[in-house]
Parts: C-alpha cells; structure tokens; sequence
C-alpha cells in the first residue's frame, strides 16, 4: 500500500497539456508523437522520458516529413 504512482502516458500528454507547451526553438505548437512530441512548425521532435517531455532544443531530433 502506498501512494499511486502517476504515471503519464504519452497518449495524455495531448490537449491541456500540450495547449501550454511551445517547441523552445520556434515557439511552435506541439503534438503528440510515438514517445515524442513533434513540433508542427519545425519538425523537431523531442523525446518524452519516463512521461516528461524533454523540451531542450539541443535533445531533438529534426524529423522532416
Ligand atoms: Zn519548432
């Protein structure tokens, strides 16, 4: 017995929390991608860590689709 863990799963990272989330290189919305969020505007894509989202600039990966 102790006290639940919250645990954030990617899927809910979406809607509230994104709303308040800007990609720090272009200030650019973000969505939700598979253990990533994808910047819309410039395509980095940062990676989520055990359920944060790791919005370093330095730490994306440019994706281009
Ligand atoms: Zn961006």
């Amino acid at each position: 017995m102790g006290v639940p863990q919250l645990k954030l799963d990617p899927a809910l990272l979406d809607s509230a929390l994104l709303d308040r989330l800007a990609c720090p290189a272009c200030f650019g919305g973000l969505r939700a991608g598979d253990a990533h969020l994808v910047c819309m505007s410039c395509g980095r894509a940062y990676p989520i860590v055990d359920g944060i989202p790791v919005l370093i600039a330095e730490r994306a990966e440019i994706r281009k689709s």
